[in-house]
């Protein structure tokens, strides 16, 4: 029988009513072996995630401003959670040394970490398996950069000696001891590295919703669910703004083709979406498989004549922006022209001092900056060698009245991306899905 991970997201161990749930839902399933916990979340609108208070806390101290009443409010969950669940465990000495470390200034990561521990430990208490800690196993080196295989090879070797195990999410150590988180909701990580060192035949990733939806339903009114999706239009999906998912959670598994079961805690029943290596679209006929997109960009747009024919010219623009540590999100061209997309929050307030460079370096013949873009990804493998998919989708916009003012397709052509106003973003994302989904269903 294939062991099989699973990873609860914080909304799934928010308090000890979900924890019951996720206590029946590994028992109804003896391949659930190895559990990855997330920090309890919000328990209801307006509650706060124990990961904030915990940064919170040490945003006080780094202030010198007492933190005794987050603190508290911290404890008072952990301690209410162990009661209702009648779990036996020293919380007390955890919080004491917890305490310790963090007025001797241990830093946010260290803080920050130890909502996945303390849940963990108390899972594990609760389910009656082994606790794991992900700390000298999840490793990082001296700079803070994940070490992939080092971590597969740490953690294969010591979850073989347990039968079932709960480890925490979120974080790993560095080569000083020293505590280094991913970025936020990186248990998705965690569980997606247990998985591939175990070898799972699944990654089931627990969560409050039943899986991805075709487009944003704060955009689109109950748009379809994803029920299979590749690696590799979830990757394009997560990056324009589709949140169900870290992004780096693929990685590990994608490698050993794991397929990854996005499910909900609160309806174990249902299927979910299934991410996999390559999802077939003509099963169901779908031209595309989701939407998703991002406001907030910036375009730099450069003209020079005959730059087509200038060796490097290109290079030396990216060159520019690489002294800035900027990444470019698109780069769009044409024959004397070049486009460079990028997103606001990279360009803080260099944008004045980038664009005199660019003029002294590369002469171009004009220089023109567009503000508040924002990019819509249409995504889908069924898109591929169909003809008048990009006819539709522009017809769909032209018709909504929303000028596009960039186009960029991927060579796998399982992407159309356009730039648009931010104002007509929501419009535009209506309008593709109109388009594809709500005409295919007529
Ligand atoms: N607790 C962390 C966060 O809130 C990590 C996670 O839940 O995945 O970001």
């Amino acid at each position: 029988m294939g062991v099989k991970v699973a990873k609860f997201g914080g909304s799934s161990v928010a308090d000890a009513i979900q924890l019951a749930k996720v206590k029946s839902i590994i028992e109804a399933d003896p391949a659930r072996k190895y559990i990855v916990v997330s920090a309890p979340g919000k328990r209801f609108d307006g509650d706060s995630k124990i990961t904030d208070l915990l940064y919170l806390c040490n945003t006080h101290l780094e202030h010198n401003v007492p933190c005794d009443q987050i603190f508290q409010v911290i404890v008072d969950r952990y301690m209410a959670m162990a009661i209702s669940l009648g779990v036996n465990l020293d919380l007390e000495k955890e919080f004491v040394e917890i305490r310790e470390k963090l007025e001797a200034g241990e830093g946010p990561d260290y803080i920050a970490s130890r909502g996945e521990y303390l849940n963990a430990k108390l899972t594990a208490a609760y389910l009656g398996l082994d606790f794991v800690d992900a700390a000298g196993l999840v490793q990082f080196n001296e700079k803070g950069k994940f070490l992939d295989e080092e971590t597969d090879k740490a953690l294969s070797e010591e979850l073989k000696k347990h039968d079932g195990a709960v480890i925490p999410g979120f974080y790993g150590t560095m080569p000083n001891g020293k505590i280094k988180t991913f970025t936020r909701g990186g248990s998705d990580i965690t569980g997606s590295l247990v998985a591939k060192a175990v070898d799972a035949v699944i990654y089931e990733n627990w969560t409050d919703v039943h899986g991805f939806l075709q487009a944003d339903p704060r955009i689109v009114k109950n748009p379809h669910p994803i029920g299979t999706i590749s690696y590799a239009e979830l990757r394009e999906l997560s990056y324009m703004g589709a949140s169900v998912l870290h992004e780096n959670a693929i990685y590990p598994v994608r490698g050993k083709n794991i397929p990854i079961n996005i499910r909900n805690t609160n309806d174990p029943d249902h299927p979910g979406t299934m991410i996999v290596s390559s999802a077939k679209p003509e099963d169901d006929g779908r031209v595309i498989t989701g939407i998703a997109g991002s406001k907030d960009f910036t375009v730099i747009g450069l003209h020079k004549n005959l730059m087509s024919t200038e060796v490097g010219y290109i290079k030396r623009l990216l060159g520019i922006l690489e002294g800035y540590n900027i990444t470019v999100e698109h780069l769009p061209s044409g024959i004397d022209s070049v486009s460079v997309v990028i997103s606001k929050k990279q360009l803080k307030n260099n944008l004045g001092e980038l664009l005199d460079e660019i003029e002294r370096k590369l002469s171009p013949d004009s220089l023109e900056v567009s503000h508040d873009i924002a990019l819509i990804a249409t995504v889908g493998t069924g898109m591929a060698n169909r003809c008048g998919t990009a006819a539709r989708l522009f017809t769909a916009l032209a018709e909504a009245n929303v000028n596009i003012r960039m186009i960029d397709q991927g060579s796998s052509e399982m992407n159309i991306i356009v730039g648009v106003e931010n104002r007509d973003f929501e419009t535009a994302i209506r309008a593709i899905y109109d388009a594809f989904v709500t005409e295919t269903d007529k």
